[in-house]
């Protein structure tokens, strides 16, 4: 079968380029092992994060977080997208004097989205924080949307500019035929001249078949969501140096985060909650929110999730090979770029002039000291 671009992964990155590539009317097939959505994408946190981003990253994010707000429109889909401040809290003065000091980097970049609130403002925006809490960071702009909707919604538009999407499908084999990629599923076979690589937490042993080695690991992040509660906090909130980070849905719902991880078992495509760690991330959020001890518990879950050893992801060329393009290691913030990962990955392919510096994102940047 032949078609311009190969996609291999349906998630956001693999669901947002093609929608940009098919939206330029190139020929575009996503291919995708389970079904769009099935991992990291479909079962995150949903955050729409800017606060907090390696400046690295902050021109993207900055660019996908002008995205969000007209997604919908732009789509014609409902991503769930709200926008909410989202609060890191200062939990104490060493916290504070961590903030003054990345106040500084920052505004010597150029960078405003981040504002230092004190303790009665940060009292008067989150009138049920504990007393022991300081001050802490705001960005005004950021807020969440409904992931699984949102990868949908990508796919969607993509297949109503012409994309197609081949579900149930794993890549087993990709080689260089001529100046082409062959791609072999255990069924079918793929000719194209492009091949881009957003296979998330399995996207390193796409690149080793394209020819580039990265140090690719993953992980299984875990999530809890309470029943429902009484309204208590409009903003999402984080924290500065501990691992705490929850937003409460508009039916009153708190989905509970903080980096704890599970087990992950990848190549069964499975994960295995760690509850101790459960246990410690929700007596975390009751220290900070003494509501918070009210809660119940609905429902828990882990999902797979690709990490780079810099937390920064790989986006941009291969080194390697001709025509093989990288867009994967989003290392658990990678949602809220997804709208604007696609365009870059979309001017990649297409030869056009990509806006941002990639430099900091090269899959090489291991090997090579990147200058
Ligand atoms: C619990 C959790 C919470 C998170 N919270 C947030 C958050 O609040 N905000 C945020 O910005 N980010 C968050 N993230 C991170 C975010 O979900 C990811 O960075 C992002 O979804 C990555 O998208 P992706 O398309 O690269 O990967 P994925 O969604 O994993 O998609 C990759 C796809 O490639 C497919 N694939 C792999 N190998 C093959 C093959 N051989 N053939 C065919 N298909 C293949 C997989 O089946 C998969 O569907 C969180 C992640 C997790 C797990």
């Amino acid at each position: 079968m032949n078609t311009e671009v190969v996609i291999v992964g349906g998630g956001i990155q693999g669901c947002s380029t093609a929608y940009h590539l098919a939206k330029r009317g190139v020929q575009v097939t996503v291919l995708e092992k389970d079904w769009v959505s099935r991992h990291a994408s479909g079962v995150n946190a949903g955050g729409v994060r800017l606060l907090g981003r390696d400046v690295a990253e902050v021109p993207l994010s900055k660019a996908a977080m002008a995205l969000w707000p007209t997604l919908d429109e732009e789509l014609e889909a409902d991503t769930g997208f709200r926008a909410r401040s989202l609060i890191n809290i200062a939990a104490d003065e060493a916290d504070m004097e961590t903030l003054y000091k990345r106040r500084e980097v920052m505004h010597g970049l150029g960078y405003t989205h981040e504002q230092i609130i004190d303790q009665k403002e940060l009292r008067e925006r989150l009138p049920h924080v504990s007393p022991f809490c300081v001050g802490g960071v705001v960005s005004e702009t950021d807020g969440y949307a409904i992931p699984y909707q949102s990868t949908l919604a990508f796919r969607r538009a993509a297949e109503r500019h012409g994309a197609r999407f081949v579900e149930g499908k794993a890549v087993e084999r990709i080689r260089k035929v001529g100046p082409n990629w062959l791609i072999e599923t255990r069924d079918d076979r793929y000719e194209c001249k492009h091949l881009v690589n957003c296979a998330g937490a399995w996207a390193e042993k796409m690149s080793v078949m394209i020819g580039d080695n990265v140090p690719l690991t993953h992980s299984a992040p875990m999530l809890m969501i309470t029943t429902r509660m009484p309204h208590f906090a409009t903003p999402v909130v984080g924290a500065v140096s501990r691992p705490l980070s929850f937003k409460q849905f508009e039916n009153g719902t708190v989905l509970i985060g903080g980096g704890s991880k599970g087990f992950a078992d990848r190549d069964n495509n499975r994960t295995r909650l760690d509850y101790k760690k459960l246990a410690i991330g929700a007596k975390n959020v009751a220290e900070f929110f003494p509501i918070m001890k009210t809660a119940s518990i609905n429902r828990m879950w882990a999902g797979l999730e690709a990490y780079m050893p810099d937390n920064l992801p790989v986006i941009g060329a291969s080194v390697n090979a001709e025509n093989a393009w990288h867009a994967f290691g989003f290392s658990a913030h990678g949602f809220q770029m997804g709208p604007i990962v696609g365009q870059v990955m979309a001017d990649l392919v297409t030869g056009s002039k990509v806006g941002f510096d990639l430099h900091p994102f090269r899959i090489d940047r291991f090997e090579r000291k990147v200058l």
